[in-house]
């Protein structure tokens, strides 16, 4: 038998029952209040079901939702609407590898050579931005 879910009014809640296809129409005692509720499609639940803004599930099991996945506490602090600390870990920082840092140094490297030649050349460090005829020459 097929799980469908249905809506009840008076707690505002979904709950899911087993039945055969050809009473899935038919409503559906609530299993909270034993009321009557109503069948609803999979894709109206999120519309309906929210508590503290977050959409939950009869019977309620304390738990929140999170894009769909079950979270055992809310989306609080510094985390994105669409992170959750239960669900996405931090990124730990990428280091740099050994080729990545050796290249960093020959940079470095190739800048202070250039520097050392603007210094023989007689530039001065502030004027190495101007064009060559407005430096002061020696
Ligand atoms: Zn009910």
């Amino acid at each position: 038998m097929p799980l469908y879910e249905y809506y009840c009014e008076n707690c505002d809640g979904i709950f899911e029952m087993l039945r055969p296809i050809a009473r899935a129409a038919e409503s559906a005692p609530c299993v909270v209040c034993e009321r009557t509720g109503e069948r609803i499609m999979p894709t109206s639940i999120a519309a309906f079901t929210l508590r503290d803004g977050y959409p939950r599930k009869l019977p309620d099991r304390g738990t929140y939702w999170h894009l769909g996945k079950e979270v055992k506490s809310r989306n609080k602090g510094r985390f994105k609407p669409f992170q959750h600390p239960e669900l996405d870990k931090p990124v730990p920082r990428r280091r740099p590898s050994k080729g990545e840092k050796q290249v960093a140094d020959e940079k470095r490297q190739e800048r202070r050579k250039e520097a050392g030649k603007m210094a023989a050349s007689g530039v001065r460090p502030a004027e190495r931005h101007l064009p060559r005829k407005l430096r002061n020459k020696k």
